[in-house]
């Protein structure tokens, strides 16, 4: 869905979006890095120099509540944010904690969460962690 489309749903919802808000959903949408709340910050406050880490942390809250992002958390690290809300998988990087989207599926899986078992199954996660190419390139692999 596009910045525009996302901004006359939620303008028919009664929400509507300054220009700083709406740099903050440009720029989830155009961006694969999965940043986290400080990254779109660093981003944004480029265009507008009076952003607020606040304004950030309000946009990003009201978007997932809405169903246009995903929050990525982990552990007591920061969490992160994707600017795709379709289920998907990502994989994390052990050396530089680069987070990348995890391009398979799994359809035993997909088809598994929907059998009754006795437990109505709202949500899942499904976590990789391994080498991005650049650092298994440089060989900073574990034990080198
Ligand atoms: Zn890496
Ligand atoms: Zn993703």
């Amino acid at each position: 869905m596009s910045a525009i489309e996302i901004l006359n749903q939620l303008k028919e919802k009664g929400i509507r979006f300054t220009p700083q808000r709406q740099a903050i959903l440009e720029f989830l949408l155009s961006t694969d890095t999965h940043p986290t709340a400080e990254e779109i910050y660093h981003h944004v406050k480029k265009r507008f120099t009076g952003m607020s880490l606040g304004t950030i942390y309000n946009t990003v809250k009201m978007l997932k509540e809405h169903g246009y992002i995903l929050e990525l958390t982990y552990g007591d690290m920061s969490c992160r944010f994707d600017g795709n809300p379709e289920n998907h998988y990502h994989i994390t990087c052990q050396e530089c904690g680069r987070v990348f989207d995890y391009q398979y599926s799994f359809p035993e899986l997909e088809a598994e969460k929907t059998k009754d078992r006795g437990f109505k199954v709202t949500d899942y996660r499904l976590e990789f962690y391994g080498f991005c190419s650049e650092c298994a390139e440089s060989g900073k692999e574990a034990g080198q």
